[in-house]
């Protein structure tokens, strides 16, 4: 990354409270950005590992218009990783002391520092299951963290150990490699371990370690390791937490992990993640953005792209572009994504002469290629996501809008064309000049 320029050092001393998180917030272009002085530890932290789709795109060694294909082809065909004795992350092993991490307290109504880039790995009590997922993690004491588990994989295995009175053990692993941090965000069937999915998307490169105190796995290549405990019994306030839409989630109990055990590289890197930043917006949207590919290539002919937009959390909207083959194919498409991604609320189709990744065009296409009385579909009292603080608090139920901003194709196709203007090479001449000008004055 430093080598492509796409890194960037923070030297002045800043503070794990709020000064990181606001770097990182208003910092331009998302780089990767290291912060070298941490005010009160001698660890470094560095953000936006993953914040753009371009980095995440060189770190599985691929092209951003092969990238859906990586992710379907590692969830369809997973593989076992193989299991190292030592890597660098048992350099240090000690007891836990969790003021020793430079934990981050991002927003100013969240309940504490929080852990955000860990991927959580545990087993079923028989060790048949295993499972890997992102969680937050609010820091408690020393010792203790509380973790938010909505009901999905973890917290079957939590439930699970849970029936036979016994904690889950956990362990907790940050500043892993970007396919880990992709796959953890992937859901595979339960029973499919997501280390099996970053291990397809590695080519086989990938290698996990045996945790010391707790029966659990870790990538062998972590900056850092909490080994923990999930309790069966013990319970902590946890939240308000600002998520990925970048409002306050709300306060819950939710159950407290104890960590019993640290390990570490001698010098780690402590990696953070804003909450509602890209990063979080990319690793959480591009599986769904996959499977949306994926569901909508079974009923239209061509797709060309997905994009679930920043604005839109990375999560809520969607922006389809189709090769429309026959009137009728856009509404199909809005139905298979709206069927494939349960979360989605508000779906855009466009035709593939549209940049689904420039707003302004998505809204140019709205503007003159929709008509709502016939491209508009409504779809009253469906589920939708429990992180939307606009659906029904009580029942989860939304109201889903899908929206056709494709060309008729009975009528004549030049009235919805895009007007260009040919561009000789003088004109490209001048342009890029002023370009350079523009870009030193403004
Ligand atoms: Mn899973």
């Amino acid at each position: 990354m430093e080598d492509l320029g796409e890194a960037v050092h923070v030297w002045d001393r800043v503070s794990p409270n709020f000064e990181i998180s606001a770097i990182m917030k208003f910092i331009p272009q998302s780089p990767v950005i290291f912060f070298e002085n941490v005010d009160g530890y001698n660890v470094r932290v560095v953000g936006n590992i993953c914040a753009t789709r371009r980095r995440i795109c060189l770190a599985l060694e691929t092209t951003p218009d092969k990238l859906y294909d990586v992710i379907l082809d590692a969830m369809r065909q997973p593989k076992q990783p193989k299991i190292v004795d030592d890597s660098p992350v048992k350099e240090v092993i000690e007891e836990p002391r969790l003021s020793k991490i430079p934990i981050l307290k991002h927003f100013e109504g969240d309940a504490g520092p929080y852990i955000t880039s860990a991927i959580i790995s545990a087993r079923s009590p028989d060790g048949t299951i295993e499972n890997v997922s992102v969680h937050r993690l609010l820091m408690l004491d020393e010792k203790r963290l509380a973790i938010r588990l909505v009901p999905r994989h973890l917290f079957r295995l939590w439930s699970m150990a849970k029936e036979c009175k016994r904690d889950l053990d956990v362990a907790i692993a940050i500043g892993v490699h970007p396919a880990v941090l992709l796959a953890a965000s992937c859901s595979p069937p339960f029973g499919v371990s997501e280390y099996n999915v970053a291990n397809k998307m590695l080519k086989d490169n990938f290698a996990l370690i045996k945790c010391e105190k707790v029966e659990a796995y870790a990538p062998a290549e972590s900056e850092i390791i909490l080994e923990g405990k999930i309790s069966h019994s013990e319970e902590a306030l946890e939240g308000p937490f600002a998520d990925i839409t970048g409002t306050y989630d709300a306060q819950r109990f939710q159950p407290v992990v104890e960590v019993v055990n640290v390990m570490h590289r001698e010098d780690y890197i402590y990696q953070a993640l804003l909450p509602a930043g890209p990063e979080h917006i990319l690793l959480m949207g591009l599986p769904r953005e996959a499977a949306i590919y994926d569901a909508v290539s079974r009923v239209v002919p061509s797709v060309k792209g997905v994009n679930l937009s920043i604005g839109g959390c990375g999560w809520l909207h969607a922006v389809i572009s189709i090769n429309k083959q026959t009137d009728g194919d856009a509404k199909n498409a809005l139905l298979a994504a709206f069927a494939s991604h349960p979360s989605l609320k508000h779906a855009i189709v466009v035709d593939s002469d549209i940049d689904i990744f420039n707003p302004v065009e998505v809204e140019w296409s709205i503007a003159t290629r929709f008509q709502a009385e016939e491209d508009l579909i409504i779809i009253r009292n469906a589920r939708g996501s429990t992180l939307d603080p606009s659906a029904d608090m009580e029942t989860g139920l939304t109201t889903k809008v899908g929206v056709d901003a494709t060309c008729p194709l009975k009528v004549q196709k030049g009235k919805f064309e895009k007007a260009k203007i040919p561009i000789t090479e003088k004109a490209a001449k001048v342009i890029e000049n002023l370009r350079h000008v523009c870009a030193k004055n403004f």
